[in-house]
């Protein structure tokens, strides 16, 4: 239930930050009366994230106020423009870029499509790309697909972190047209030094992108506009479906993430949907107010703190009742959402199938991967062979999952564990996996 004093005024006159204004307005206006009712422990943060209040009630508003075409040339579409340009501007504003960089996309898949295309029709025949290993499959598929054995893949060490050792090792005797590693991985929630890599392509002149699918709305994004490229994707936060965004680099010329009419300043097709980008647009901006979990200051800082205190407590649980699984990445800076952890000797399908009857939804690892029935890519960049990730499990939790909550579910796994385990009961679980 929504508190329904919301409303947007429609005011005859439009600054350039008059929207972000009516954005705060959302944040401010629409509370949940309680916490959202869940029938089960939803802990699939990772895949993706119930859509949050206050994205639905953009969505709605501007679904029901302003549905006209934004490039329609009556004044009511030259609202819907306005209002466009707005969403851009504040975006643009919370990222530290230039406006004119942003381009409106269905999601990261598109987005990375995109550069992965444009990179390879602009590029002269022998250009390489350097990407690394742990990319979500809509990297390194468009990336493999065009450059083929022109791609070099980053290494990673076993705790999931790309080695700026081996970026600059490649940097010194190669001159790859982009570099590209995300800043935070889906599958271990494992945070990537994609500053650092940035200060490493910026001394070279090495363009740089970084799918920041997972960072965005979990961590602050002030100076991911500094990147050259950068990915997002709303509905990983919040926001609706089918939403994204891409930033390009400056002066970009012939870019395309979808060709037909001259939207999105010529660099994508199709007509823009202003719904779904005002609620991603005020969701984001609800997630940097003050204390919100990506606010940069000491208050965000804080409650990131909080929400990773949750999930440690329940990976602290999860050893001590199963003591021979392995969480992944626990040496690394990780999200503070995302618990990764190998189950020896337990079928992770089948565990969480099981846990799934029992009412906790969570994953076999990434969404894409999972019912491929391949090991993913992150797992054996981290040098897991395949036989072992049968055994992962990832529980992602969301801005509201409380620290009981984790214990619940980890408590439950290790009964579902034993469940599978006495199906097959020759093995069982031990510090040895004895
Ligand atoms: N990049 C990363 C790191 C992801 O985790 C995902 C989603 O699984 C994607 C890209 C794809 O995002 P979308 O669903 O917006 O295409």
């Amino acid at each position: 239930m929504l508190n329904a004093s919301l409303t947007i005024a429609l005011e005859p006159h439009y600054g350039p930050r008059s929207l972000s204004e009516r954005l705060f307005k959302y944040s401010l206006a629409v509370q949940p009366q309680g916490p959202l009712k869940r029938t089960v422990l939803y802990f699939d943060y990772n895949a993706t994230s119930p859509l949050h209040p206050i994205a639905r009630q953009a969505w709605l508003e501007i679904s029901d106020k302003h549905w006209q075409n934004p490039s329609s040339l009556f004044p009511e579409a030259a609202v819907a423009r306005v209002l466009l340009e707005d969403n851009r501007d504040v975006l643009a504003d919370l990222l530290g870029c230039e406006p004119q960089r942003i381009v409106f996309t269905s999601g990261a898949t598109e987005a990375n499509n995109a550069i992965a295309a444009f990179l390879f029709q602009t590029s002269h025949r022998d250009a390489t790309v350097a990407i690394s290993a742990i990319e979500h499959p809509c990297v390194l598929d468009p990336f493999h697909h065009f450059f083929g054995n022109r791609v070099r893949e980053l290494p990673v060490n076993v705790s999931g972190t790309v080695c700026l050792e081996s970026i600059e090792s490649l940097l010194a005797t190669s001159n790859p047209v982009l570099l590209s590693v995300m800043a935070a991985n889906n599958e271990t929630g494992v945070i990537q030094p994609w500053e650092n890599i940035l200060d490493l392509c910026r001394q070279r002149g090495i363009s740089f992108h970084t799918d920041a699918a997972q960072w965005i709305g979990k961590l602050p994004i002030q100076g991911l506009g500094a990147c050259d490229w950068v990915t997002g994707s709303a509905h990983k936060f919040g926001g609706p479906k089918g939403v994204g965004f891409l930033v390009i680099p400056e002066n970009t010329r012939s870019f395309h993430s979808q060709r037909g009419g001259p939207q999105e300043n010529r660099s994508r097709g199709g007509t823009e949907d202003l719904a779904s980008i005002t609620a991603m647009v005020a969701v984001l901006v609800h997630l940097q107010n003050q204390g919100a979990p990506c606010a940069q200051d000491e208050t965000g800082a804080r409650h990131r703190r909080s929400l990773a205190f949750g999930r440690d407590a329940g990976e602290a649980r999860l050893c001590e009742l199963l003591p021979g699984v392995i969480p992944l990445g626990q040496h690394s800076e990780r999200l503070w959402n995302t618990l990764a952890v190998l189950v020896p000797q337990v079928e992770n399908i089948r565990l969480v199938a099981q846990l799934g009857r029992e009412g906790i939804a969570c994953s076999t690892g990434s969404a894409c991967s999972s019912s491929s029935g391949t090991p993913s890519a992150v797992l054996t960049a981290m040098g897991i062979d395949s036989s072992q990730a049968r055994h992962l499990i990832r529980l992602s939790g969301g801005w509201e999952t409380a620290p009981s909550e984790w214990i619940e579910a980890v408590e439950k796994l290790s009964i579902a564990a034993t469940q599978c385990l006495a199906v097959a009961p020759r093995v069982a679980l031990g510090p040895q996996g004895s």
